[in-house]
């Protein structure tokens, strides 16, 4: 039996193109995704011991396709700052072996 944390990691390491945390909710059935936010900054974190890392795709602006820097958290951001559109594409994760 595998934590949630290490089914989201396994999700992330074998996927073909990087999944936003509502489709990992969706494939993992989790409830919410602010956990898998969270989840992903432990993970993030751990799978550096391994040689990996997590690739992040920024979530950008819909309207202006304004792209949000990456640093710090990982969750959405919920308005544009340039424009302050509230259309928001969801940043994607991924899991590679670091070069
Ligand atoms: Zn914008």
């Amino acid at each position: 039996m595998l934590t949630r944390r290490e089914e989201i990691t396994r999700l992330l390491d074998s996927a073909t193109v990087p999944l936003t945390a509502q489709e990992i909710c969706e494939i993992l059935e989790i409830k919410k995704r602010s956990i898998v936010y969270d989840d992903i900054d432990h993970i993030a974190r751990s799978v550096r011991n391994q040689g990996k890392e997590v690739v992040v795709k920024p979530a950008s602006c819909g309207k202006c396709h304004y792209a949000f820097r990456v640093k710090g958290s990982v969750k959405a951001p919920t308005k544009c700052p340039k424009c302050k559109s509230e259309w928001i594409l969801a940043p994607s994760f991924l899991i590679r072996d670091k070069k």
